[in-house]
């Protein structure tokens, strides 16, 4: 029976794995040496913190762990309570006969998103769509700062995802289409956990990382006959071997080859095109997770399992462990039946059905994490980290990643920037609604519209941008007069949602709502107009888009709108490009950049700038541009002003290179470029041009 009061502590004063001067691998062998069948099924037990009958069950369970689920906060939800929360757990866990502390996890997924006053980030989408890989580290670097001054050393994120249908409802959390592109923002694994070789994890600003869900999970097939019409998250991921190893296995590479501490297996089931096997749910799944992510990739960390996950097995309870720790999991996120797992594991393990090798390594990688992290030196909150939260300084960071993250798709007549002097007419259902600019994942799991957390709505940056706040008026419906102003903006896009299909509130399809149309039609017959898009994903604009001067893709921008204000009044350029194919219609429905028939409305790598220094290097903006080249040209593009502008931007890149300069020896390469335009080879324009950006 359960332990149901606080054990004596014994002296473990001088036992070996106390000696933070001893290797890691050390510690662990000496205690691993040490501990009861009953304290290792414990570690290996994530709890909700909520569904603990008593604190005392962290010592009666010897928990390994706990989590604050979405929007499961202390009160009030602030960074003190936070702080006081997390280490009165950890207290309860010093009661145990090792003293092993717990190792606390949270979502923070754009910043510390649970907190009140934290600093969030614009989401993943947003983020990929800013293409500076340095930034993307430091918005890695500010989040693990406030996740860890609350002393939670774990967050569950980067999502390192591929979208490949823009119907899911977690596109937002996903940097792009493009493997590559999401590789190359995995430089925010850095900027949480510092050094890949975990040296830098005990540091009171370093967070573990977890790159999430292992394997497939932004490529579930669309609904189904059988599945219904929404159910593509947690579905399905149906590939062939390549495209598996190619979109999908590539960016968990790269987070094992950047050190990162825990993989979270997606719910998904996957299904390889070719073996017999049919869908095998991802946590069950040992050929990728012992197989792939272990042996071959290399993982040294922890997997933990996605929440109730293991549920979703088939089969009984005992089934459900004995599978999913067999095919590799290391932690159970429960979240709630904490007495069952723990019993059922050590069942399993006494009947001789999941292997004792299996289990001390899964609590050695456990217990090595948690050694790295310093949490047996240092298990409780540094109050003196505690103004981190939200601080000015983090701000200015999350605001340059707004900026940064703002893709113009279209701009006729130069609408923007819009001159500090001119009156402005605001409208729009997301013009003045920070939570439906944060979205998902803020303060609740499934966010909130509404003034949920502290920081600035688009419109009240704009009214600092301005030259005269007073001459930005703002009407949410667009019922006020619009005459009388110079300019119109309408912030249109959807309300809040995290997981599953997406905005329910809306539709849940990628159509703007009846009201946001009616705020464009109005706003954009009266006056020149630019049309916001604030969403997770792209929206439908179809034949509003003829009159519409300008269109800006926000995506979820997060607390600091002064930084759409920067780039809309001109303080900063637009540089993001498109991480996402943008559709024109529904029925086009998965469409990615490769497509054998791709004509979307805006291609993926798409982006007016007007930016000279770009932050990925001109080399990997080239090769984007390339790609935008390709995808154009099959769209039909080729001879429009998108063609033109892919074109004008390379050759932007090869100019920059020289030092500015137009140079004689650019000038045949700039004409062949004019003429293979004329003549509609858009691919051989740009081929060109990297062929000139090299001979520079
Ligand atoms: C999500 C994970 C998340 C977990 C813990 C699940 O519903 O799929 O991404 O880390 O909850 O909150």
């Amino acid at each position: 029976p359960p332990k149901e009061d606080p054990q004596v502590v014994i002296d473990a004063h001088g036992l070996p794995y106390l000696d933070a001067k001893l290797p890691v691998k050390k510690r662990v062998a000496d205690l691993l040496s040490r501990m009861s069948p009953a304290e290792k099924a414990g570690q290996m037990t994530q709890a909700e913190r909520n569904a603990l009958r008593t604190p005392g069950d962290i010592a009666a369970y010897d928990l390994g762990s706990l989590l604050s689920g979405g929007g499961s906060v202390p009160t009030p939800n602030t960074a003190a309570a936070w702080a006081k929360m997390v280490d009165a757990y950890q207290l309860r866990a010093q009661a145990t006969r090792f003293q092993i502390p717990l190792i606390y996890g949270v979502d923070a997924v754009h910043g510390h998103n649970n907190v009140i006053g934290a600093t969030i980030m614009p989401h993943n989408i947003g983020i990929g769509a800013g293409r500076d890989p340095k930034l993307a580290e430091r918005t890695g670097a500010v989040t693990a700062s406030e996740v860890r001054a609350t002393g939670v050393p774990w967050d569950f994120a980067p999502c390192v995802c591929v979208t490949r249908d823009e119907r899911w409802g977690r596109s937002y959390e996903a940097y792009g289409e493009d493997p590559a592109l999401v590789e190359a923002m995995e430089t925010v694994i850095r900027g949480m956990q510092g050094s890949p070789s975990g040296k830098d994890l005990d540091r009171n600003d370093k967070v573990l990382a977890s790159a999430k869900h292992f394997v497939g999970d932004g490529g579930t097939e669309f609904g189904s006959s059988t599945t219904g019409a929404y159910t593509i998250d947690q579905g399905v991921t149906k590939v062939t071997r390549e495209e598996l190893e190619a979109v999908h296995l590539a960016p968990f590479a790269e987070a094992v080859e950047r050190g990162v501490g825990t993989v979270m297996p997606s719910y998904s089931s996957l299904d390889i095109i070719g073996d017999d096997a049919g869908p095998v749910k991802m946590h069950a799944h040992a050929e990728m997770i012992n197989g792939v992510l272990k042996d071959r990739m290399g993982f040294k960390g922890f997997v933990i399992s996605d929440w109730q996950a293991i549920d979703q097995i088939p089969g009984d309870y005992a089934s459900d462990v004995r599978t999913s720790v067999n095919a590799g999991l290391d932690m159970i996120m429960v979240p709630t039946a904490y007495q069952e797992f723990t019993k059922t594991l050590r069942d399993e393990v006494a009947a001789g059905r999941i292997g004792q090798a299996r289990i001390d390594d899964a609590v050695s990688r456990i217990l090595t994490q948690k050694f790295r992290l310093g949490l047996f030196e240092k298990p409780y909150a540094d109050p003196a980290n505690l103004d981190k939260v939200g601080s000015a300084g983090h701000r200015a960071v999350a605001r340059e990643a707004v900026a940064k993250s703002q893709v113009l798709l279209k701009n006729d007549g130069a609408v923007l920037p819009i001159d500090p002097s001119r009156k402005v007419y605001v409208a729009g259902s997301n013009a003045d609604d920070l939570g439906n600019q944060a979205g998902g994942w803020t303060v609740s799991w499934q966010g909130a519209s509404g003034r949920t957390t502290t920081g600035t709505t688009i419109l009240e940056g704009m009214r600092k941008a301005a030259a005269d706040p007073a001459s930005v008026t703002y009407s949410k419906d667009a019922s006020a007069p619009t005459g009388g102003h110079d300019v119109g903006v309408v912030v249109v896009g959807e309300t809040p949602y995290a997981e599953g299909i997406g905005d329910v509130g809306n539709g849940h399809d990628l159509e703007l709502s009846a009201a946001d149309r009616a705020a464009v039609d109005t706003v954009c017959a009266a006056m020149e107009c630019a049309v916001l898009v604030v969403s997770g994903r792209p929206q439908l604009i179809g034949g509003q888009l003829a009159s519409i001067d300008a269109l800006v893709a926000s995506w979820l921008p997060g607390t600091e709108g002064d930084g759409v204000a920067d780039v809309l009044y001109g303080k900063r350029p637009f540089s993001g490009q498109l991480p996402v194919t943008w559709p024109k219609s529904e029925a086009q429905l998965p469409i990615n950049v490769g497509d054998a028939a791709y004509d979307p409305q805006f291609p993926y790598g798409w982006g007016l700038t007007t930016l000279t220094k770009t932050p990925m290097g001109g080399e990997h903006t080239l090769a984007a541009l390339a790609v935008a080249a390709h995808a154009a040209e099959k769209a039909g593009l080729s001879r429009t002003a998108q063609g033109k502008a892919i074109v004008d931007r390379a050759r932007l890149l090869v100019q920059e290179k020289a030092g500015g300069k137009v140079t004689a020896a650019m000038s045949g390469p700039f004409a062949d470029a004019d003429h293979l335009l004329l003549s509609g080879d858009l691919t051989g324009a740009v081929a060109g041009l990297r062929a000139a950006y090299r001979a520079v």
